[in-house]
């Protein structure tokens, strides 16, 4: 059995939606549709999910809703008029917007939020449910109340209650026919609608497909596949990744591959399902299949990230290696201030700390550069910002000679200076960091050198 997940651009009109049906009735294992709600039809478009947030909001200051309302029905009004799905569909879902708006003196803010979100995805799933039956297909709609969703956390970032799982498969394994299922929500234990944070519709999919036990987790959005290399810098790449691994995913999300969420599918990976990135406007392309293991050609690489904003706190110190508890301390500074550390290269009598922009606002600078100076009586601490961090990822780079260098070569050659490196024993990549006004020629240069 196959989950496929359809996100908000691939259900954003009628011709979307019936390439989606296409899709889903051209192979007998797609059984688990999980639908977004609609999304952009064209780049000044808004997605339903952002109309609902509106109208939520027009709600709650107690103003009147009608306006954000009739665009929210109108956009589902339009696809099932274009597909024939009859009057009924959609007064249904116009009731059912009637009803939650009508809740917003009953909860709290942030329930009634989440409440009114979950209509994009809860009302598109029904909608999609009657499509797949005007084409004579036995389909129905699935309500994560009925197969025991439960979530828990935050309204708005919500997390899956581990018990679930057992719930879930128990209900699918009683449904036959395509089951269409709404993503991005589910309910609390108090039978509350919580939502997973934005883009969430993702994290439905990965569930249901560990859930399931699923041979396949088909992600369907619009690129044909992941490819090597950010296209906005080097537009002439052309052959996406084939298949990568659960680990070179990650380390290529991590670093700013923006086509999948790597926290969404961690319930697949968990359950070691492959995941398979595709693209709804071309279907016959196979995509980009993740999972465990693949075959590796020694030497080669498969992707090159890098990420923009990360600071580097530069801690210096004679003899810093002979005392014992320097970087516990060096840590613990930023610890008390909440900032997590990505990498830590290192020289003998250097540290060097590389965090995450977002997390060290430039307000924290002065307090935190005091505390390293009260706690390690440092010769020397700064605070650089706009680094950019590069990220070579492969497989293949485990046990090969060389591919550092060829790394190091690629950038010499185009006048680029590195200002730290970092690589784990792991050999499934390694890190180096530039100025942010390098990364461009250095992207393309490291390209060159492992895919040219
Ligand atoms: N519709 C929600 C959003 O726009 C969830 C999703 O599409 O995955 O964030």
């Amino acid at each position: 059995m196959k989950v496929c997940k359809f996100g908000g651009s691939s259900l954003a009109n009628a011709a979307q939606l019936n390439k989606v049906i296409d899709i889903v009735l051209a192979d007998p294992a797609r059984r688990i549709v999980v639908v977004s709600a609609p999304g952009k039809r064209h780049s000044g478009d808004t997605k339903v999910t952002d109309l609902l947030i509106e109208l939520a909001k027009t709600a709650c200051k107690g103003e009147n809703t009608d306006r954000q309302a009739g665009a929210v029905v109108e956009r589902y009004a339009e696809i099932a008029q274009k597909l024939d799905l009859g009057e009924e569909i959609v007064r249904e879902i116009q009731m059912d917007l009637m009803e939650r708006v009508a809740k917003v003196n009953e909860l709290e803010p942030a329930e009634f939020m989440d409440l009114m979100k979950a209509a994009g995805e809860d009302n598109n799933a029904k909608l999609v449910a009657v499509a797949f039956q005007a084409r004579g297909r036995k389909a129905r709609y699935a309500s994560p109340r009925e197969t025991g969703m439960v979530l828990m956390g935050e309204f708005g970032d919500a997390t899956l209650d581990p018990d679930s799982y057992a719930r879930l498969s128990r209900a699918f394994s009683n449904f036959e026919g395509i089951v269409v299922y709404p993503g991005f929500f589910g309910y609390t234990k108090e039978g509350k609608v919580a939502t997973f944070p934005r883009g969430g519709s993702d994290i439905t999919g990965s569930i249901l497909a560990a859930a399931v036990c699923a041979d396949v987790y088909e992600n369907f959005t619009d690129v044909d596949s992941v490819y090597p290399v950010d296209p906005r810098i080097v537009p002439e790449v052309k052959e996406g990744i084939p298949t990568m691994t659960y680990r070179e995913m990650r380390e290529l999300a991590y670093a700013g591959f923006g086509v999948f969420n790597d926290d969404a599918v961690i319930p697949a990976v968990r359950a070691r399902i492959p995941i398979n990135i595709r693209n709804t406007n071309h279907p016959s392309e196979p995509g980009t299949m993740i999972q465990q293991s693949r075959r590796v050609i020694p030497g080669t690489v498969v992707g090159i990230a890098s990420a923009d904003d990360f600071c580097n706190i530069i801690v210096e110190k004679y003899l810093m290696n002979r005392q014992v508890g320097f970087g516990r301390r060096l840590l613990q500074v930023l610890e008390n201030e909440g900032i997590g550390y990505e990498h830590m290269p290192s020289g003998v009598d250097s540290q060097c700390v590389v965090v995450k922009g977002q997390y060290l606002p430039k307000e924290k600078e002065h307090r935190i550069i005091q505390a390293l100076r009260r706690e390690l009586e440092p010769d020397y601490v700064a605070i650089e910002r706009d680094i950019t961090i590069l990220m070579i990822v492969g497989e293949g780079m485990c046990y090969t000679a060389g591919m550092f260098a060829k790394a190091c070569l690629a950038l010499a050659s185009a006048g680029i200076s590195m200002s730290m490196v970092n690589q784990g024993s792991s050999e499934v990549s390694f890190m180096i960091a530039i100025r942010r006004q390098d990364r461009d020629t250095a992207v393309r240069a490291l390209y060159k050198a492992f895919f040219g």
